[in-house]
């Protein structure tokens, strides 16, 4: 069976973005799975879509679980694409962005790397040793979650507690970090978070990337001390955290995830 053709679609809360020679976005009026396959049909032009979001699949990963941006539960979209005739292959969205960061390195040695998505969410996507790393529940680098927030405030994931509530861009918008205590408080958390991460992986590469850093880049050097406070002095002096504003390497990095799915489906 040939390979198909795919085009790169980012499903935000708010815009449906795609790529390719015919790259182009419109805005979400209607959120409604079944109004959303309806773009991506016309869009799609006989390819297969493959689809980066914000959220949460199944371990199989044809089912949204959670969709916070959408307001999707358990929504069986690969299978709803695949009734009406649409070949559609799904990621989250930081794990799209981090296998585009990965093939921008254009490394032939299998590396590592971690891109630190510091947006409305706060979470890593991991490579680890040229693997895409998703996880048994397809939530690995799910680090905004870890309890470590006000035990009264309530998540986009629906918990209370999560370290995202004191790190998401809800809580900070860019004028936030003029403030030196609330700064500080954040590069503090930020840090104990992503440490054991880089301990445990000892990754080639560290990405920032996010609205976050963006918008505030003098945050970078400073993440990138407190973080390195915390590793183990000897082995990691050479650390260094960079930002990556290249948004449009999630699509490249979905696309390809959807050819790499692909292949191993018809055992190539
Ligand atoms: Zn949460």
């Amino acid at each position: 069976m040939p390979l198909n053709d795919w085009l790169g679609v980012d499903l935000g809360g708010t815009w449906l973005r795609w790529g390719g020679a015919s790259s182009g976005r419109l805005r979400l009026e209607d959120r409604s799975p079944e109004a959303i396959l309806d773009h991506l049909i016309t869009v799609s032009e006989g390819r297969g879509v493959a689809v980066s979001f914000a959220g949460w699949l199944c371990p199989e990963g044809r089912r949204v679980m959670q969709g916070p941006n959408l307001g999707w539960v358990d929504v069986p979209f690969v299978e709803m694409a695949a009734a009406r005739g649409l070949n559609c292959h799904l990621e989250n969205d930081l794990d799209a962005r981090a296998w585009g960061e990965y093939m921008a390195l254009e490394t032939r040695e299998p590396r590592s790397l971690i891109a630190l998505n510091a947006g409305s969410g706060f979470a890593l996507g991991l490579v680890v040793q040229g693997q895409l790393v998703r996880g048994f529940h397809h939530r690995a680098g799910e680090v905004g979650h870890l309890v470590l927030g006000p035990a009264d405030r309530r998540c986009g994931c629906g918990d209370l507690g999560c370290a995202e509530t004191l790190l998401g861009g809800a809580q900070n918008p860019p004028d936030r970090f003029d403030d030196p205590s609330q700064r500080q408080a954040w590069l503090d958390l930020a840090a104990r978070i992503v440490a054991p991460v880089v301990a445990a992986l000892d990754p080639h590469h560290v990405v920032g990337v996010g609205g976050i850093l963006a918008h505030r880049p003098d945050l970078l050097r400073d993440l990138e001390q407190e973080i390195k406070g915390l590793l183990p002095r000897r082995w990691f002096d050479d650390f260094s955290l960079r930002v990556s504003v290249g948004e449009s390497l999630a699509l490249a990095g979905v696309v390809d995830l959807a050819r790499h799915s692909e292949a191993l489906r018809n055992g190539n």
